[in-house]
């Protein structure tokens, strides 16, 4: 059993049943959930007997990391890690000053299958354990010598995290050792049910969720999960989420040259989220060969005009336009190279840019 797959009340239960005194229960906790001990030979207020009495009942272990790319201009990294079974997930770690965030994937996959998306294009994977999303976050924070309360933590890497809803409560709850819910965010493609669970949370993280159309056939078209979750309906759960003082929604909104960029586009999406107390983060598309042609990244002077006419329409707004802060809109882009890789290896075709495109483009 690896250790790190149980919430902090599961620990201090299995653990009292073997170690004694129970301070040495909260010492091994501590270790763990706050220091992010990657080995019980790390703990060393800890008697040897008791270091190897845990060592040979559990495990406490974290994906190991294959990849780092180098650091873009300002400083952004993306890390890609390989699980124990052989699946690959990325994460990005992003410098801002003062604070640092952590971007983590929930899934070794995606089965929700948005057009514009790297992991959406390689289809479903498995749920990641608790041990596998919290090493993403001691890994980089160890690595990177981030003080834990400079650091946010955001669940946009590959995967929805609110499809592995159980895991996700158990790493939130061992997150929140080290840091304020506030400082996390989990955005979702806006599963409904999950929102609704997320709602029942006692400490509930910050909740982002993309949107990407002011309207339900343009948002059925580059993400087909709204059939199932249709955006009144998906509205309607924002509006009833509750929030604390002084936090907000996020509405994360991808932009695609003239498919969802235009002025109008902007006037409508200040209709759609009146009411929700929400900010939009506006990410302009970053292209990637395996997704389709027609979409683009819009141009400066588009992004601007979309942007204006949110504010203008009493919309706060923030938009990413730096190169490595785009790294972790385009999460999955680096595992889809190394499948690709390994397909063109095993002489195993891939789906090529122009079929998508010409499907997107007739529906357009
Ligand atoms: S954008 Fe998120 S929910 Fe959509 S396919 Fe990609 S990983 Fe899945």
């Amino acid at each position: 059993m690896n250790l790190y797959d149980l919430a902090p009340a599961q620990l201090e239960q299995v653990l009292g049943e073997i170690v004694s005194p129970p301070f040495r229960v909260k010492q091994i906790e501590e270790w763990m959930h706050v220091r992010g001990a990657a080995s019980f030979e790390a703990m060393t207020n800890l008697p040897r007997d008791v270091r190897a009495a845990l060592a040979e009942r559990f495990t406490i272990s974290f994906p190991e990391v294959l990849t780092r790319t180098e650091p873009a201009q300002d400083g952004s990294q993306k890390y890609l890690f390989r699980l124990h079974d052989g699946q690959r997930i990325e994460s990005v770690y992003m410098p801002m000053g003062e604070r640092t965030s952590v971007c983590l994937s929930s899934q070794a996959g995606c089965a929700v299958g948005c057009t514009f998306c790297v992991t959406g294009f390689f289809g479903p994977g498995r749920n990641i354990a608790p041990s596998e999303m919290l090493g993403q976050f001691f890994t980089i924070r160890s690595e990177k010598q981030i003080p834990a309360d400079h650091m946010n933590v955001v669940f946009m890497g590959m995967g929805e995290p609110l499809l592995n809803f159980e895991n996700l409560v158990t790493t939130l709850d061992v997150l929140y050792r080290s840091m304020s819910p506030r400082r996390v965010t989990v955005s979702t493609s806006g599963i409904i049910p999950g929102i609704d669970d997320l709602a029942r949370l006692e400490r509930r993280p910050n909740l982002a969720v993309s949107i990407n159309a002011p309207d339900r056939k343009r948002r059925e078209e580059i993400m087909p999960i709204t059939a199932k979750y249709p955006l009144d309906e998906l509205m309607a759960s924002l509006r009833r989420f509750p929030l604390e003082k002084g936090r907000d929604l996020t509405i994360e909104y991808v932009l695609l040259a003239g498919y969802n960029d235009a002025p109008r586009d902007a006037v409508a999406l200040a209709k759609l989220i009146r009411g929700t107390h929400a900010k939009v983060n506006a990410i302009p598309f970053n292209p990637d060969p395996n997704l389709p042609e027609w979409m683009k990244r819009p141009g400066d002077a588009a992004i601007d005009r979309f942007v204006d006419t949110l504010v203008q329409n009493g919309v706060r707004v923030t938009v990413r336009r730096s190169k490595g802060r785009e790294i972790a809109a385009a999460c999955g882009q680096l595992r889809g190279k190394e499948i690709a890789k390994s397909r063109a290896t095993a002489g195993r075709p891939l789906r090529t840019a122009s079929g998508p495109a010409s499907e997107a483009d007739s529906r357009r």
